[in-house]
């Protein structure tokens, strides 16, 4: 109903000459309209790759093997690559983490929103032109840039142009992979405050992923936990960030200043995670948990509600569930 996107089991598999890797092990999020979701984990967590799943992105040897990713009254899955073009740009679009690989360094600005236009639109020359001029102006750069070369412009620029080129057809939902992370901090703060005040003005929904908590913090609606391919918690941001209920998630506030500016030290999460090939037995997170018990080394933990947050562990299972398992 008020659902922009609503992904079911999704799983995205490796195919390796080893065996399949399952890189995204079966992820359920439903997104509402203008919604801004972060999703963060370590890298090599899995959240890249679900992104690239939900936008239909994936090169082998990735691809989706199971679930449902429904936008819009579609989904996403089984369209044909050519309705996925229509609906790519015009009604989702993509930033990706480094404008330097996403742009063409042979092409001018201006030259690449238009091949973007013409590709999906049939404007005039001035429409496209007035159209390019105005994404840049609403990303902060002046439309002389439309000249300009990639290399031509600093890297808060060309992440900024990105963005830009993400909202030429002012799409419902933008997916961004780290589109930051490449930016030296202050330049982080800027653009992180200038797509939220996009988002405000243009009402598009978010799904941010990025390794970096505290960037996201301020900015999402809700926040995305991923360890070792699944979803481990998932609740308001403030929820999380108040009291997070998963083990890893902790981990993760602790790995970072804290928000509110109190003097911490910073402790992080000893370990790394594990080869999604064979993941841990029980709870995936379980050879790195400090609070591990001897039954999560044969347990799989669900997504249980706690309080306003969703988390995956053992500690939060439901009473009757539990003596369920021992009876
Ligand atoms: Fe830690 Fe066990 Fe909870 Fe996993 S299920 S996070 S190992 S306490
Ligand atoms: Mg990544």
């Amino acid at each position: 109903p008020n659902a922009l996107l609503e992904v079911r089991n999704l799983w995205v598999e490796y195919n390796t000459p080893t065996g399949s890797v399952p890189a995204v092990a079966g992820v359920d999020l439903t997104l509402a309209k203008g919604e801004f979701l972060g999703v963060v984990g370590e890298s090599g967590c899995g959240k890249s790759t679900m992104l690239f799943g939900i936008a239909q992105l994936l090169n082998p040897p990735a691809s989706v093997t199971a679930g449902e990713v429904w936008f819009k009254g579609q989904n996403l899955v089984a369209l044909s690559a050519k309705s996925l073009n229509h609906l790519r740009w015009r009604d989702f679009s993509v930033v990706m983490q480094s404008a330097m690989n996403a742009l063409n360094p042979v092409h001018t600005i201006g030259h690449q929103f238009k091949d973007a236009i013409k590709a999906h639109a049939k404007w005039s020359e001035t429409e496209i032109r007035v159209r390019s001029a105005e994404v840049l102006e609403l990303v902060g750069i002046d439309p002389v840039h439309l000249k300009s070369y990639p290399h031509q412009l600093s890297g808060g620029m060309r992440q900024r142009a990105m963005i830009a080129m993400a909202l030429l057809f002012t799409p419902d939902l933008i997916v961004m992979d780290e589109p930051t992370s490449a930016l030296d901090v202050v330049a982080q703060r800027s653009l992180m405050a200038q797509i939220k005040e996009l988002q405000k003005q243009l009402g598009f929904a978010v799904i941010f992923v990025t390794h970096d908590m505290s960037l996201v913090s301020h900015f999402s609606d809700r926040l995305m936990v991923m360890y070792a391919g699944q979803v481990v918690e998932l609740g308001t941001t403030r929820a999380v960030f108040d009291a997070p209920a998963h083990p890893y998630s902790k981990g993760l506030l602790d790995a970072f200043p804290s928000i509110r500016g109190e003097k911490k030290r910073l402790t992080g999460i000893p370990g790394a995670p594990p080869n999604l090939g064979r993941p841990p037995t029980g709870c995936r997170f379980h050879p790195r948990c400090p609070v591990a018990m001897d039954r999560c080394i044969v347990d799989e933990p669900e997504l249980y509600q706690v309080g306003a947050v969703q988390a995956r562990c053992l500690l939060h299972e439901p009473a009757a569930q539990k003596v369920e398992i021992e009876s």
